[in-house]
Formats: structure tokens, sequence, C-alpha cells
């Protein structure tokens, strides 16, 4: 099963790839997680890479399609692959697009949790005060959600209008809201 994971920060993308990855023994690819251990590390992509993020903008789209198509290839994605945090603009939607027809892996269905933006800012300073993401702190969320709303509905759509989009409600218990996605994902399984 190949799939997307599409939602604004914060709508629980996460938390909710890491129940699929486990119920169908598939690889979890979250851009933002790979960016972080690069930061982490100190790598020259975590190095360009810090201050964007810190700043909620998005990462250069060459350099989030090169270490994706590097985590692509590795060999815990033969089963197939849930993609959280990509793609997140247009030009990452047929990058993408692009990559998975280069090696005969289209994706099955772009899965979107929907969650109003009062109950996410609530969630994100849930986090910053647990975590400590410098990326959660009120003002940069703020920011988030106005690329979100800028340049990744415009990708949301797009799946829509293609046919490829299913969108489940994203507010309630975590397990709730993981059996939606499980009862929408069988067919693919
Ligand atoms: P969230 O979905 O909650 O915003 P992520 O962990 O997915 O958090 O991403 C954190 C940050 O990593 C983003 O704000 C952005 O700076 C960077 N990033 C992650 N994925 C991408 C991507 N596909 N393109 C560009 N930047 C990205």
């Amino acid at each position: 099963m190949r799939i997307v994971i599409l939602g604004a920060p914060g709508s629980g993308k996460g938390t909710q790839a890491a129940f699929i990855k486990e119920t169908y023994q598939i690889a979890h690819i979250s851009t933002g997680d790979l960016l972080r251990a690069h930061v982490r590390n100190g790598t020259p992509l975590g190095l360009k890479a810090k201050s964007v993020m810190e700043a909620g903008q998005l990462v250069s789209d060459e350099l989030v399609l090169g270490m994706l198509a590097d985590r692509l290839a590795a060999d815990d994605t033969r089963n197939g692959f849930i993609l959280d945090g990509y793609p997140r603009n247009l030009i990452q939607v047929a990058a993408l697009d692009e990559l998975l027809a280069s090696v005969g892996q289209p994706l099955d269905i772009a899965v979107k949790l929907t969650v109003p933006f009062d109950i996410i800012v609530g969630r994100c300073e849930i986090r910053f005060k647990a975590e400590g993401r410098k990326d959660d702190n009120p003002d940069v969320v703020r920011e988030r959600l106005r690329i979100y709303s800028d340049q990744t509905e415009p990708v949301v759509a797009a799946y829509r209008a293609a046919g490829r989009l299913v969108e489940i409600d994203g507010v309630g218990q975590v397990a709730e809201i993981t059996q939606r996605i499980q009862d929408t994902l069988k067919p693919y399984a």
C-alpha cells in the first residue's frame, strides 16, 4: 500500500501514520522527522534547513526531494509506505508523481485529516509545552497555518479533483480516528 497523509500542522498525521505503519507493515516516511534528524546531526542539509524550519517556512523543494528519493530507495519500502509531510505544494505533487512513476510505484490514495484551525492551535500549544519544538511556538504555528492554507490546500484540492482523495474527520479520540482511517483503507490493503 502506498499512501500520502495530508492535513494541517498538528492535525495528527504523525500519530496516525505510526498506527498505519504497524497495521500494514509499511514504512512511515515523515519529511519533518527526516529533516529534524539532519538538523540534530548537523549535516549540510540540516545546517541549511534549521533556520527555515524554526521560522515555520518550507525547506527548498529540491533539497526535500533529494532527501525523499534517497529514503524511498531503502529496502523497508518494499511493502509500501505512508508519506507524512510531503507533498506540501503543487511542485512537490508533480515531483512525487514523477518519482513514483519512475520506479513503477504509483500512489494508491491520499488521506486527508480534517481538523478546524482553532483546535489545531490548542494542540500545538500543548505540544510546545510538552516537547518544546520551536516551530510549535504560537507565532510560528500561525505562520505554518498560513503556509498550509496558501500552499498545501491546493495540494488537497488537486488530489480531490483527480479523484485520489479521501477526507477523514480528524477530531475525536486517537483510536476513533485510527478506526476511521483503517475502514477507509481496507479496499487498498
Ligand atoms: P507539521 O506537519 O506539523 O508542520 P512536520 O514535522 O511535517 O510538521 O514539518 C516540520 C517542518 O519541516 C516544516 O514546517 C518545514 O519547515 C519542514 N518540512 C517538512 N516537510 C517538508 C516538505 N515536504 N517541504 C518543505 N519543507 C518541509
